[in-house]
């Protein structure tokens, strides 16, 4: 396991913090977001540590294939695959990417604007 002492998402997955997991695999979990912004938020990452989308998609692609697999499982366990949902991963600062251990938000379950803000 790939993982950094001081990371939040490692320490979510190490169980060493709680967090409502909705979803799980041998190499991800999804979780719900503590901060909702839409009635479905949850967030899925690799249980490694990749610090941001593009550092996960060069070290490990199938590992990235699997965490946009898991999100969109979530989607129909949440019950907005079919009507659409919005599956983002905010990489670097100025995207908005507050925590640096790569992360899907899967959000849906109301009408979302574009573009974003
Ligand atoms: P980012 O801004 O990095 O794209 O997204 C980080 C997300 O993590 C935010 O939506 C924020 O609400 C969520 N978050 C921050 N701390 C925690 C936590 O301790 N538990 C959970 N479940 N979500 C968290």
């Amino acid at each position: 396991m790939v993982s950094e002492a001081d990371c939040l998402f490692c320490r979510i997955v190490a169980k060493e913090i709680p967090a409502d997991v909705v979803h799980e695999t041998e190499r991800t979990l999804a979780f719900r977001d503590i901060d909702p912004k839409a009635p479905t938020h949850v967030l899925v990452i690799p249980k490694d540590h990749y610090r941001d989308a593009a550092a996960l998609a060069a070290a490990d692609h199938g590992l990235a294939d699997e965490v946009i697999k898991a999100a969109h499982a979530v989607a129909e366990q949440e019950g907005v695959a079919g009507s659409g949902y919005r599956l983002v991963f905010n990489t670097g600062p100025e995207a908005g990417q507050t925590v640096f251990h790569v992360h899907g938000h899967v959000l849906g379950g109301r009408g979302l604007t574009w573009p974003p803000g």
